[in-house]
């Protein structure tokens, strides 16, 4: 049996994982990624594909990860500037629309304010007379518009560049390989994984759980086992429509339950509609959108574009991990959780949720917490400090 000794062993090819493998590697250590399918063939897939900070989780006072996340947008903007682009977006108020004009312009504010107060942080309203120029969105009763910046990337590639990034700086990449389980002594841990069909194993410092949705599961597989945290995976699905919404994103508040909706601009000239959040049991391989979850996108569409075309070119369902709680999932923290087995001396480290926006920062964070066990290695980059190009341009 092929044996790989290494420092970090991370389970997962989506941006969590690369995220890892790229801030280890950087720290000066021996890594292995252990991805089941494809890069990003999970959640880091099925995005909303935004670079941002979040303006709606202001309204639930996560300021650390808004603030956290507008740093992080600012960071990618310069290292990946052909992966990562500015975008404006645009907040139609109507008389129905529950957030007024007046907490827009506060929330807008805030973000402004944690956006550094760039050019790219101010927000203006637009004026009547442009309101006809925004890709058909209705006009009736239409009282208001603001437009602010973010970012919109393309999550495949971004995953595909860190990965890269990571290779670049020693890290080893084995896919497809699945992770199968792990025994944990006190100097070390040694990990099953199949190639194949063949069994292989793998001695290693630390374990890296980055198996987003999957990560629940892989969890119970560490003997002895792994404190498990309460989690939910709710799953999001976006809608592919044709014909571009060319003037930027559009911030829809939906009209029966007041959840927000993107229309977003896509690739080959098509748009994107898209998220819902429904509570999910099941294989994390076998979401798939749901008839309910097409008509709620396809309506909030038709309200606000009734003359767009609705015909569904292509359509998916990604899954969140949130923590455990009951009510709506809109309204849940999106802090990401890192438990580890244990706290002086972790040996395995799970990342449950977060956004693709912060995958760097949360990687630093998993890093500054295995840094306790880990022996002291001189860096060889900063992951601050380190470019980002786009695949497709290689
Ligand atoms: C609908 C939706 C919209 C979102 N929109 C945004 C957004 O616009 N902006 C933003 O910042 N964030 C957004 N997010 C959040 C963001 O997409 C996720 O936080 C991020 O992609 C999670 O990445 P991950 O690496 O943790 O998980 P994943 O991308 O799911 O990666 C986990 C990987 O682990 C692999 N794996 C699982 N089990 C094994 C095993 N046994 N062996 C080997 N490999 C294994 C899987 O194949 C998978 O590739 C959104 C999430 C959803 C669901």
């Amino acid at each position: 049996m092929a044996t790989y000794d290494c420092d970090v062993l991370v389970i997962g090819g989506g941006i969590h994982g690369v995220g890892v493998a790229q801030a280890a590697a950087a720290a000066g250590y021996e890594v292995v990624v252990l991805e089941q399918n494809d890069l990003a063939s999970g959640t880091s897939s099925r995005s909303s594909k935004l670079i941002h900070g979040g303006l709606r989780y202001l309204e639930g006072a996560q300021f650390s990860l808004v603030r956290e996340s507008l740093h992080e947008r600012e960071l990618l903007l310069r290292l990946a500037p052909t992966l990562v682009k500015r975008q404006k977006f645009f907040i139609p108020i109507y008389p129905e629309t529950s957030r007024r004009p007046w907490l827009m312009r506060l929330g807008l504010g805030v973000y402004a304010l944690f956006s550094g107060m760039g050019p790219y942080a101010r927000f203006r309203s637009i004026p009547k007379a442009e309101w006809e120029a925004l890709d058909g969105l209705k006009t009736d009763r239409l009282q208001h518009v603001f437009q602010y910046w973010d970012a919109q990337t393309d999550d495949v590639l971004l995953t595909q560049a860190v990965m890269n990034s990571a290779q670049q700086l020693g890290a080893r990449l084995l896919c497809p390989a699945r992770f199968v389980t792990a025994e944990i002594s006190p100097d070390s841990c040694l990990v099953s994984y199949t190639v194949n069909g063949q069994t292989k194993q793998c001695k290693c410092l630390t374990v890296v759980n980055a198996a987003g949705p999957w990560a629940r599961h892989v969890a119970t597989q560490f003997i002895p086992r792994i404190p498990d945290v309460a989690v939910d995976n709710v799953q999001g699905t976006h809608l592919e429509l044709p014909g571009k919404v060319e003037r930027g994103c559009y911030y829809m508040e939906v009209p029966q339950d007041k959840r927000a909706v993107f229309v977003m601009p896509w690739k080959n000239g098509t748009t994107l509609v898209g998220t819902t959040e429904h509570h999910y049991i099941g294989e994390p391989d076998a979401v798939v959108p749901l008839p309910e979850e097409r008509e709620y996108l396809i309506d909030v569409y038709q309200h606000y574009f009734p003359n767009r075309s609705k015909e569904i070119i292509n359509e998916w369902a990604g899954l969140r991990v949130l923590p455990a709680a009951g009510g709506t999932a809109f309204g849940r923290s999106r802090e990401t959780q890192l438990p580890v087995d244990n706290e002086s001396n972790p040996r395995v480290l799970s990342i449950l949720g977060g956004k693709l926006t912060g995958y760097r920062a949360t990687a630093e964070q998993v890093m500054h917490t295995l840094y306790r066990t880990l022996p002291k290695k001189e860096p060889i980059a900063q992951t601050s400090k380190i470019p980002l190009h786009s695949p497709e341009l290689k």
